[in-house]
């Protein structure tokens, strides 16, 4: 109940866009893979496959270096829904704020994809449960966010993500879990490859409004900054990236109570498709 007094707070203030695009220069932050909704270029992190603009159905080639699989369609980083949809995701949970996000979804009917942590399902499996039950889609993002994992041994970088599902099937024994979605954005195309393996498709983002950056902004003005950079950048085919796991998400919740409803109407909104 609480949560609902934060609802007021949407409406202020716009950031202009690019101050959103920090300069992601460490790696304790996410590095914009930015396709097009970004106005300016990703911080130069070099990601497995650059992609200039985000091929709306296209199979795009992968990277060269990346294909060795037999089976598994060529791996590439998907940035777009591929068509006019939205989606939403949610990083880094389940966390103690992921059950009023899931409140929001089902109240607007809206159907995201929820990309987890593996401790974390480790500690809220009733959440993975509600996740799955809400009919949303679930992503695997590594065993404890581990933002190198991308450039560690093949053996493990296998283990990690293999060890995070089944923790997930252990909360939910016959879940789906067909994305993967490296910590920080930091896809190589070994870590790419592993999870087409195990049958996961990399899932990146087109819209970044930075509620992962806690340190940068806080209450009032991380909700509004959230607010006007969705509203800003979303648009057909983007994927919007938030978090409802890994921290305060107070402003996350404020921001979403508005953004739901008003992103519902504007947007037919998707879980990625399973
Ligand atoms: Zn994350």
């Amino acid at each position: 109940m609480a949560a609902l007094a934060f609802a007021a707070g949407c409406s202020h203030e716009t950031h202009p866009t690019a101050a959103s695009w920090h300069a992601s220069s460490g790696s304790g932050s996410y590095p914009g893979i930015t396709p097009s909704a970004g106005p300016s270029a990703s911080s130069g992190r070099p990601v497995s496959r650059p992609v200039s603009s985000p091929p709306p159905s296209s199979p795009a080639p992968a990277s060269p270096s990346a294909s060795a699989s037999s089976s598994s369609p060529a791996p590439a980083i998907i940035r777009s829904t591929g068509g006019a949809t939205v989606a939403l995701t949610f990083d880094d949970g389940p966390g103690p704020d992921t059950p009023t996000i899931l409140k929001m979804l089902r109240e607007q009917g809206v159907k995201a994809t929820f990309c987890l942590i593996g401790v974390n399902v480790q500690e809220y499996p009733q959440y993975v449960q509600e996740i799955v039950k809400d009919g949303h889609t679930l992503c695997n993002h590594t065993w404890k966010h581990d933002e190198a994992l991308g450039k560690k041994s093949a053996d493990v970088i296998r283990a990690d993500l293999q060890k995070t599902n089944d923790e997930i099937h252990k909360a939910v024994p016959d879940a789906q879990i067909k994305y993967f979605r490296h910590p920080g954005g930091n896809f190589t195309p070994a870590a790419v490859q592993i999870a087409a393996d195990l049958g996961m498709k990399s899932l990146g983002w087109s819209v970044d409004p930075s509620d992962w950056n806690i340190k940068k902004w806080s209450g009032q003005q991380m909700t509004s900054h959230i607010c006007s950079n969705v509203r800003n950048n979303t648009k057909p085919g983007s994927i919007v990236l938030s978090h409802d796991g890994g921290g305060d998400r107070s402003a996350t919740v404020a921001a979403y109570k508005t953004l739901l409803p008003e992103l519902a109407n504007k947007f037919t909104l998707v879980a990625m498709p399973v």
